[in-house]
């Protein structure tokens, strides 16, 4: 049996009990153990004089002891003692609080390797409950320590022994899975080195390389996964070889505007998808306002006129009912039959929607999750879109692919990322970018202030108010909370209705309220009769009401960039000049920058990466959710670098080995389909 999997209560000082703790941190088997990967480090490794070491701050010292333990207990229940000790640039003593017993490790005249914070009391130097050893002896200073993940019942101290002890005992069972071309090229530690060195890093540099290999290494795993579900895709998935349709160019000429050359050039992409017998799976990507609907509609209209049902599954009600009235206009004049499916759908209403589409009386069938339950059946169902993708999870989108035979895949996202992301996070797909904003768009003017500029900004509210247009108020919050001092939506709402501005048309729209009650609410500020729509971050998507051309966004440091760029969106739609308002309530430099970053630039692209540098992936998306194996080590944006790297080592893998069969691969074979079971996915390999 392979050692490194056997349970990891096996390795020295562990047992049933301790096996059982660290079960918690996911800690099954030795290999695991090994993979645990420090949290972060404290350097412990550089020897500092009593005189340098910066008050307030932990310092390593040499130290030796020139007086008896002396113990003072000022009151009850506090015990201090104190050891007095020398070194070369002067005296100080030991402190340590309720720990008396320490009294009798140290030997007068002996030296000892101590670290801990540097106190000054008058002229007194003390360092606080150090950690000690005997000179020369030991590993707890004078080195770079290991501080890992903890969970209850077990300290840094017992995970360090044990893992030291595992390193010791089985380190040298680890296989090296990297071909010595490979590290060579890439100038990669060895695997043993690498390990040893992230638990135990002999110095700063050590720890950087070993860091260096097992990102490279985790990385590597992950896209050659990656790469091997869309191979298969590409092999195995035969789908529908939609004919060419008559009426393409007619319905491409009567759209109500001319296709960007974006568009159109997507578009194609997607068309030729459709011609071939493969099944399509892309991404379309375009930043807010580029117009990705009318390229979903030009494939829909294909799909239908070539005598199939298609589907299109929005994140949120609003978005769907929307997408549905502006593709029911767009196909009326073509015999095309488009319908809706929510959750609020009455249940007479929706029983006979089933059974339209289930008898194909149904072309386009929009509609939010509630497209996916199980008594949704299609006749014939060839093409699938969902759009804002980062909202749906992998498995919903499988789910939704299952009501057809194969049927042709296109995913909408509105969060634009850098390409080498996008290969990771959508390794399935194929990715086509619209990169071209439909013309006459004026920038939307931006503005971060604080919120003392508050009654200003409700002045010129009024004025556009008075010039016809509508505004967006958005707040972090629906209702008033006690613990965070933050806007709520239903506060502002009250102010404006009753004060601010009585004369005019205010309307509130939140998660909390019935569909139908939103429903009625988009409705009005469609048609006008809201001028000032306060709502939480419910209309971060899609919503297009092009007369709207104020945005405001209270307490906006409480959101992501890529989110506050999303919610700007919403205005600029029209042919007015728009304006986003973002008030800041923080004083953080960080937070100025993130609003600065929004005011200087409008590109999607450029923001979500700046959000990902400040904010870190998992935060930004979570990647689970995205079918993406976590991640122990690597970071997908901080290691940007180390990723292209490994990106290109795993195309020349899996250009020369696609099956990983031969020899050289077989410890990366292993690991990869390890890494992919882990999430319930299973490569197959021939
Ligand atoms: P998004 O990519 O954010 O989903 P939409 O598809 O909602 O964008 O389009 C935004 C607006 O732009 C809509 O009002 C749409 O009708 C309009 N639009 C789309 N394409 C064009 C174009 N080529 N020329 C002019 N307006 C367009
Ligand atoms: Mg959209």
């Amino acid at each position: 049996m392979d050692k490194l999997s056997m349970n990891v209560q096996y390795v020295k000082g562990v047992g049933p009990k301790r096996a059982s703790r660290l079960k918690k941190l996911n800690i099954n088997t030795l290999e695991d153990l090994m993979y645990y990967i420090p949290r972060e480090y404290e350097d412990r490794s550089r020897f500092i004089n009593l005189r340098e070491a910066p008050i307030g701050e932990k310092s390593s010292l040499k130290v030796r002891i020139v007086g008896p333990a002396r113990i003072i207990r000022p009151r009850k229940n506090l015990s201090i003692l104190k050891i007095p000790f020398q070194d070369e640039s002067g005296h100080g003593f030991l402190v340590w609080f309720n720990q008396d017993y320490l009294k009798d490790r140290f030997k007068l005249g002996e030296s000892y390797e101590v670290n801990g914070k540097i106190n000054r009391v008058g002229t007194e130097y003390q360092i606080i409950n150090p950690v000690f050893q005997r000179e020369d002896l030991g590993n707890k200073v004078g080195r770079i320590i290991p501080l890992y993940s903890l969970t209850s019942g077990i300290s840094n101290n017992e995970i360090t022994k044990i893992v030291s002890n595992c390193l010791e005992e089985y380190l040298d069972f680890v296989p090296e899975i990297l071909t010595d071309v490979t590290r060579k090229r890439y100038g990669l530690m060895d695997i043993k080195h690498a390990i040893r060195n992230i638990h135990f890093p002999q110095d700063a540099v050590s720890l950087k390389e070993a860091r260096r290999r097992l990102i490279f290494q985790e990385l590597l795993l992950l896209q050659l996964g990656l790469f091997i579900i869309k191979n298969k895709n590409m092999e195995d998935e035969m789908g529908i070889k939609f004919p060419k349709v008559n009426e393409m160019e007619k319905f491409i000429e009567n759209l109500p505007f001319e296709l960007t050359s974006a568009q159109y050039r997507v578009f194609q992409e997607i068309d030729e998808d459709m011609s071939g017998l493969k099944q399509m799976n892309r991404l379309v990507q375009g930043d807010v306002g580029s117009g990705k609907t009318v390229v979903a509609a030009l494939a829909m209209f294909r799909a239908v006129k070539a005598g199939y049902q298609t589907t299109l599954m929005a994140p949120t009600e609003i978005l769907a009912i929307q997408h549905f009235e502006s593709l029911t206009e767009l196909f009326k004049d073509y015999g095309i039959k488009c319908e809706l499916l929510t959750g609020s759908l009455a249940d007479k209403e929706k029983q006979v929607v089933l059974k339209e589409l289930r008898e194909g009386k149904i072309d386009v069938l929009i509609g939010t999750h509630a497209i996916i339950q199980e008594n949704v059946e299609f006749q014939n169902l060839a093409l699938v879109i969902t759009d804002e993708q980062h909202r749906f999870g992998v498995r919903q989108r499988a789910i939704l692919n299952q009501k057809g035979k194969k049927p042709d895949v296109l995913v909408m996202s509105a969060t634009p990322i850098p390409r080498t992301l996008a290969l990771i996070l959508y390794g399935d797909l194929d990715i086509s970018i619209i990169d071209e904003l439909p013309p006459g768009r004026r920038e939307i003017e931006t503005y971060a202030v604080g919120p003392e500029y508050i009654p200003r900004i409700n002045k010129f509210i009024e004025k556009q108010i008075l010039e016809g247009r509508q505004a967006y108020i958005v707040c972090p919050l629906i209702e008033e909370s006690e613990k965070l001092d933050l806007s709520s939506a239903e506060e502002i709402y009250e102010e404006f209705k009753n004060n601010t501005f009585k004369n005019y048309g205010v309307g509130l729209l939140h998660g909390k309220m019935s569909n139908r009650e939103k429903d009625n609410i988009m409705n009005e500020f469609k048609e006008g009769q809201i001028d000032i729509l306060v709502s939480t971050t419910v209309i971060e998507v899609g919503v297009n009401v092009p007369n709207s051309n104020i945005m405001v966004i209270y307490n906006a440091e409480r959101f992501g960039l890529a989110q506050l760029h999303q919610l700007r969106g919403r205005v600029g739609r029209g042919k007015y000049q728009s304006y986003c308002i973002l008030i800041n309530n923080s004083k953080t430099k960080i937070s100025r920058e993130r609003m600065r970053i929004l005011q200087n630039s409008s590109d999607g692209f450029i923001i979500s990466e700046k959000d990902l540098e400040l904010r870190g992936p998992g935060e930004f998306f979570g990647t689970r959710q995205h079918g993406v194996p976590e991640l122990k080590i690597a970071n997908l944006f901080r290691d940007m670098d180390i990723l292209k790297l490994a990106q290109r080592e795993s195309i020349d893998i899996i250009n020369s080995d696609p099956n990983l069969n031969s020899l050289y691969n077989k410890g990366v074979r292993e690991k990869v389909l390890n890494m992919f079971e882990a999430i319930g996915e299973d490569l197959i390999l021939n």
